[in-house]
């Protein structure tokens, strides 16, 4: 099973509950799985799926979130199709043929096909390993999200059997449980709960009076990442959209009063990344499985704490760290009970009332807002203190002497320079931008070792809050040091700062993230928003930001490297592999920047693995290892040679050849390129498939070549001028 988690899926190890999960469904046994939104429930049948015999039948209730499966399931190279009212009939037979022949492990279907005689046929006449019921609790009644067609699950049960069943949910009290049990007829059901606490989630509250101006703050501080921000009327949908827009956010109103083309194209524009925010009301949400939501903000209070976890619960389904916002103004309950108390049923308008009572004493509480969601739905929290809301979080810091670092540098490198190039100074960078400048003989270089970069962004974002600094408005935003900032140096004063999202991930016991190369991940991301976008598909089947991250973290410069990646499967390899190496050397050769995969913990947890990043791993002597490589190649020694005195990898070795080939910094290289009649060939093929990219060209000549080797050749090809430089910047 892991040999088969990585090949397709590309992750190590499984996360909590699969494991035992998927191992109770090999057994046959009949199983239910209620685990939170980002658990993982997917995995739990889809690798089962991949080895049982036969296929395996998916039922699932939304027909755009269907398309969306399938999509990121053929991405991995695991062959998935769908039957849906939305296909031509012709579409569907194709589709019912391959299964027919063993073709296909997984068939995404909508309740409402099984009862059709048609289906109930086909069915009969294929081998089903296992049935599959996604957010099973659509089949109960005392579910929020009834669905008739989900009862016709019933007949299916009594169509297979001997199938065993696995039915899956976020969200189920004991009574859905009970419900989902007898509806489907399991025998005797393996049983598996997780915890509905969403480590990843950060829960904060605001006063509501100035709600634009921190909803804007905490927009700018994801950049560009995607968001929701819940509203409680279509025309407060529409005057926040456009208030934003004029704000230069990009976002997008989406509410029931909109034409359902709007809607959908809306929809579709937020889920492909051209639009990071939509303002919407409750009606958005439930048919999008975007996975890199990084903030869900409730700029009116919800009505109860079930719709909150739910609507705060679409964040972060990836795992990452994610923020959900609440906020909060004595208005928000008196708004709430103007409709409550036009309910006419008492006990459904009491039942509103207490409702209401909890999500606004949830918004009042003084304790932590973890414990008290969890406490809500009757589960123990495991500490009082979460580290991760906005109560647990109220501490402040000593900051006097990192915010004097960062004003010196500031003005030491004459307050012409954005937060970037400062911190690259601060935490002595030897990248191009900062020797051409010769800031690194500074005396502020490298003077701090104790705050990552993105802490030290944060931090000059909140000395500019502060009014210590301000950042100029023109197209460069550059930092300067205002009076109120000087006098602080002068006089010596001390300063005491909220404690940092991203110091505390260093400082204290909270999980842990990677710490990531910003501009390196910003190129990754366009570059998966284009293939995306050739493939009609979301830029999240292509990889997600968790595989993002780890690339402008560890720098994969290799075939090897890249597999280690998480969410680089063999077939997404394939695929992409190229473009995103491509991407990464492009970057990392000029800057000297090393594959830094060596580091990662092979086989070793992925906590530990992550361990490893907290205290900053900088690249020591940036650009000297190219030199080093340079002057032996220069000697002329033979490529294996200069391998083995540098004591580098082979594959990190041909990139930095590659690029000084490219780059015009080593005149005499014919030696290092394929012999002769190889040389020919290659050059054949890149002349007939064309040099954008290398996998049609590595195919061409049967795999006989290296990727390494071809790469050589394109770098002369491109040094010749026959093949015009691909994305590499000019270093
Ligand atoms: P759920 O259906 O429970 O909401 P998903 O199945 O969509 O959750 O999984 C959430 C995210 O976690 C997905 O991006 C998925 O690829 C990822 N994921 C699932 N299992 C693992 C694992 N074992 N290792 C790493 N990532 C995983
Ligand atoms: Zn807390």
């Amino acid at each position: 099973m892991l040999e088969l988690l990585k090949r397709y899926f590309g992750y190590d190890e499984f996360r909590p509950l699969q494991a035992e999960i998927i191992d109770a469904v090999m057994g046959g046994s009949d199983t239910l799985v209620v685990m939170p939104t980002g658990g993982g429930k997917s995995l739990c049948y889809q690798l089962p799926a991949l080895a049982l015999p036969g296929v395996t039948l998916v039922v699932s209730p939304l027909i755009a979130l269907m398309k969306d499966q399938v999509d990121a399931l053929k991405a991995n190279g695991v062959p998935t199709e769908c039957l849906n009212s939305g296909m031509s009939g012709e579409e569907q037979s194709r589709v019912q043929t391959q299964t027919h022949r063993g073709e296909i492990k997984l068939l995404y279907v909508a309740p409402e096909r099984i009862v059709r005689p048609g289906f109930q046929r086909f069915l009969e006449s294929i081998q089903l390993s296992l049935i599959a019921v996604d957010e099973a609790h659509c089949i109960s009644q005392w579910g929020h999200e009834f669905r008739p067609d989900y009862r016709n699950l019933r007949q299916l049960r009594g169509l297979a059997p001997n199938t065993s069943v696995i039915a899956l949910t976020a969200t189920a009290t004991q009574r859905v449980r009970d419900d989902i049990v007898s509806q489907l007829a399991m025998k005797s059901p393996s049983v598996f709960t997780g915890s509905i606490n969403r480590p990843n989630l950060r829960y904060a509250v605001f006063p509501n009076t100035d709600r634009y101006d921190i909803l804007v703050e905490r927009l700018r501080k994801h950049r560009g990442a995607s968001a929701i921000v819940y509203r409680g009327s279509q025309k407060g949908c529409e005057e926040l959209a456009a208030d934003l827009d004029e704000d230069g956010i990009q976002a997008l109103p989406y509410h029931a009063g909109l034409d359902s083309q709007t809607r959908q194209r809306n929809q579709e524009r937020f889920v492909r990344d051209e639009a990071p925010v939509i303002v919407a009301t409750v009606a958005f949400g439930m048919g999008i499985d975007k996975p890199d939501i990084r903030l869900v903000a409730h700029y009116d209070m919800p009505g109860s704490i079930e719709r909150y976890y739910q609507e705060s619960g679409r964040a972060g389904r990836d795992g990452l760290a994610s923020d959900c916002i609440v906020f909060y103004g004595a208005r928000d309950r008196e708004r709430e009970m103007f409709f409550i108390e036009r309910i006419e049923n008492e006990l459904e308008r009491q039942s509103a009332e207490t409702k209401l009572d909890a999500i606004v004493s949830y918004c009042q509480t003084g304790s932590c807002r973890r414990a008290a969601l969890l406490r809500y739905f009757g589960e123990e929290p495991s500490d009082e203190n979460c580290d991760s809301c906005d109560v647990c979080e109220a501490e402040t810091f000593d900051a006097t002497i990192i915010s004097q670092k960062i004003l010196s540098a500031v003005i030491r490198t004459g307050e012409r320079f954005g937060a970037t190039h400062v911190s690259q100074v601060l935490t002595g960078r030897r990248v191009k931008s900062v020797t051409d400048r010769n800031h690194d003989s500074l005396s502020v270089f490298g003077i701090v070792d104790d705050y990552t970069a993105k802490s030290l962004r944060e931090l000059m974002a909140t000395l500019v809050s502060r009014g210590l600094m301000v950042r100029g408005d023109s197209r460069y935003p550059t930092l300067s040091v205002t009076p109120q900032g000087r006098s602080f140096l002068k006089n010596r004063e001390s300063i005491e700062l909220p404690v940092l999202e991203s110091t505390k991930r260093v400082s204290r016991r909270a999980r842990a993230e990677l710490d990531y190369d910003y501009d390196l991940f910003q190129k990754l991301r366009e570059l998966r928003t284009r293939l995306a976008s050739d493939r009609g598909v979301p830029p999240y089947v292509v990889f997600g930001d968790v595989s993002l991250r780890e690339m402008a973290h560890y720098y994969p410069q290799s075939e090897d490297s890249l597999l280690r990646i998480t969410g680089v499967g063999r077939v997404k390899f394939r695929d992409f592999g190229d473009n995103f190496l491509d991407v990464i050397r492009d970057y990392a050769v000029p800057n000297g920047i090393e594959d830094r995969t060596g580091m990662m913990v092979s086989g070793g947890s992925r906590e530990s693995r992550r361990s490893l990043n907290g205290n900053s791993s900088r690249n020591s002597g940036i650009g000297s290892s190219l030199e080093e490589t340079l002057a032996l190649l220069k000697e002329g020694l033979p490529f294996q040679e200069v391998v083995n005195r540098r004591g580098l990898a082979r594959s990190t070795v041909s990139s930095h050849l590659e690029w000084l080939i490219e780059s015009g910094k080593l005149d005499d290289y014919e030696g290092y390129l394929p012999a002769d009649p190889d040389m020919k060939r290659i050059t054949h093929a890149f002349e007939t498939v064309g040099y954008e990219r290398l996998r049609p060209v590595h195919e061409a000549l049967n795999g006989e070549f290296a990727y390494w080797k071809l790469r050589l050749a394109r770098a002369h090809f491109r040094r010749q001028g026959v093949a015009k430089s691909g994305s590499s910047p000019s270093p």
